[in-house]
């Protein structure tokens, strides 16, 4: 993206936008000295270890090494490329885009296939909405169904709601007029192929269809609850399959519409499926998610992460439904996410809780949830008082559960109440605890080293150069960079020879690749240790010194490979020279150590 009319933009909306803000619409901030820190949503972070620089419009993450600028974060965080992130921004910023550059072939087709992808996805989502509309006895049974469950028309519309026809062939009928091929509804899982192997049927029949909406809110699956009156031939509730622009383990039911309101309240209601989460919803509880009737994932959590601190899981009153919330709750532990769970009483669900007791009472509850670790202790305990596990059984899956706790204030807590409903001493237990779980802590990631080792001086150099960029001239650096040997480094410090940066944060927008976002990230954050030019300079002499000894000692093993090669041949005067070669190496390294301090 080097158009001069893109790298003006760029900069424009870098002007226009905070990266604070930005970032805060997705992770909460503090401002901390001359910077915002937060939770890093790029790995599993208990200790604010992002960094957020305003002025430099950057941000860093000491933990996992994640870094770039705002587009650059923007790109990790929504899973999009460059091109989507700086539509996006440009539109945030009210900054006018040119003409975008030509794409290489592979992208276009990618980005192809999931436009086609979704759009189909869209059209298959107004098909089913439409024939909730329809006149037809079966699309009448629907509405019926939905409105005795208190499902209102704006609800219905807010969450484009539908109904498949009960026919085996009315999605593929639906494609082939709308030029849909039926590889492509396949291919999302909305047809089936017959096992005879000739033509498709439709996966969804008798349902009513509840979209699955991505972030942003474009549609990635579908989701049907059966209106067959005989429940043990259907499944009740079914999904389509995963497809390329549907991944069940991340997507929330329901993220979309609420994020906004969990963002607000730093905390989110989390429900099992589809009806809980739209009843929930329309009784005015409207900072609830739901999963999609699957079981909850660390995916689900890390991603939840980005828009509260706080869960409570409300799930079905039954054995079943509470051994879910257990695990939902132990996933949210792990993830350093506090949550509590509600019991409903009587086994109901939220949905006929709702119904039978209104929403105020629901909000009680809610409201009244507990803590996850005690929930958990009482359960085990009430469990083991009613013979169900044994005590060694209670206890281990306590010690379990303790260990996943990673504040250590609720940790201390949860030892304290499980030794004293069992009786046992703290020491006891804490001693289980560390024989269970041998070198676990993977809360305290180590630094992501994105340079080796051996690029160390080079490594220097650019990150000197980048914050004291007159300490060398152009022509030095393009002599230096020749012996540069990664890659990555090179091609910045060339950025920085051909002085073609004003400002640090126009040579980052230059990149569009996340990792040489992050790399610079890193290089620059970094380089608060670089006090003074004296100082650095001298580093960077000593650092030059050292990639030209390198250097030398490289050729010199070049020279002896080559005298070896050649000794057994007659050519005496090949020998002599490369023998010249050899010494004038070593005196040149003689040099360059005796001048180096
Ligand atoms: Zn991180």
């Amino acid at each position: 993206m080097k158009n001069s009319s893109f790298t003006s933009a760029i900069a424009d909306i870098k002007a226009k936008l905070s990266i604070v803000d930005v970032i805060q619409g997705f992770v909460s901030l503090k401002k901390s000295g001359k910077n915002h820190i937060g939770l890093c949503p790029f790995h599993d972070d208990n200790n604010p270890s992002m960094h957020v620089n305003d002025e430099k419009g950057f941000f860093h993450c000491f933990s996992c090494g994640a870094g770039g600028d705002v587009f650059g974060f923007l790109m990790r965080y929504s899973n999009i490329g460059f091109r989507e992130a700086l539509k996006e921004l440009a539109q945030k910023a009210g900054v006018r885009l040119p003409a975008p550059r030509p794409r290489t072939r592979s992208e276009k087709k990618k980005e192809a296939t999931s436009a086609r992808f979704f759009e189909i996805n869209s059209l298959v989502c107004s098909f089913y909405s439409k024939n909730l509309r329809s006149s037809a006895k079966n699309s009448a049974w629907a509405r019926e169904y939905l409105e005795s469950r208190g499902i209102s028309s704006e609800i219905i519309e807010e969450f484009k709601l539908g109904f498949a026809p009960d026919r085996w062939d009315a999605a593929v009928k639906f494609a082939s007029k709308n030029n849909i091929g039926v590889k492509e509804l396949e291919e999302l899982g909305l047809v089936v192929a017959r096992e005879s192997g000739s033509g498709h049927y439709d996966r969804f029949r008798n349902r009513i269809i509840f979209p699955i909406n991505e972030i942003t809110g474009r549609i990635c699956g579908f989701g049907g609850r059966t209106l067959s009156e005989d429940e043990s031939k259907q499944p009740k509730y079914m999904n389509s399959p995963e497809s390329p622009v549907f991944d069940k383990r991340s997507v929330l039911y329901g993220l979309y519409h609420s994020k906004s309101e969990i963002g607000r309240k730093r905390k989110a209601v989390l429900v099992e499926g589809y009806m809980d989460f739209i009843k929930l919803y329309a009784n005015g509880i409207r900072n609830v998610v739901a999963t999609l009737g699957t079981a909850f994932t660390n995916e689900h959590a890390r991603f939840l992460r980005r828009f509260c601190e706080e869960v409570v899981i409300v799930y079905d009153g039954d054995t079943a439904g509470i051994r879910s919330a257990v695990r939902a709750g132990e996933i949210l532990l792990e993830q350093g996410i506090s949550s509590s769970i509600c019991r409903i009483p009587d086994g109901l669900d939220p949905d006929d809780y709702l119904e039978e007791h209104g929403p105020e009472s629901l909000a009680e509850l809610i409201a009244a949830a507990v803590d996850v670790s005690d929930f958990i202790i009482d359960d085990t305990f009430a469990r083991y008082r009613e013979k169900k596990m044994s005590s060694g059984e209670s206890i281990k899956f306590l010690v379990d559960l303790v260990s996943k706790i990673k504040d250590p204030v609720r940790r201390a807590e949860a030892v304290s109440k499980a030794t004293g409903l069992f009786g046992i001493r703290e020491s006891e237990f804490l001693s289980l605890v560390k024989t269970s779980n041998p070198g676990r802590n993977r809360g305290s990631l180590a630094p992501t080293t994105l340079i080796p080792e051996k690029s160390i001086h080079e490594r220097e150099i650019v990150r000197i150069l980048l914050k004291f960029p007159h300490l060398m001239s152009a022509e030095k650096i393009e002599n230096i960079g020749r012996d540069f040997e990664n890659g990555d480094l090179k091609v910045i410090l060339k950025r920085v020879g051909e002085g073609e940066f004003t400002e640090v944060s126009s040579l980052m927008s230059s990149f569009e690749k996340i990792e040489m976002q992050q790399l610079l990230s890193e290089l620059i954050f970094s380089s608060d240790d670089l006090i003074d030019d004296t100082t650095s300079e001298k580093i960077l002499n000593d650092c030059v010194k050292e990639l030209e000894l390198r250097n030398i000692a490289f050729k010199r093993n070049e020279v002896i490979e080559r005298i070896r090669k050649q000794r057994d041949s007659s050519d005496k005067t090949l020998e002599r020279k490369l023998v010249e070669q050899y010494r004038d190496l070593v005196s040149m390294e003689k040099t360059i150590r005796g001048t180096a301090s």
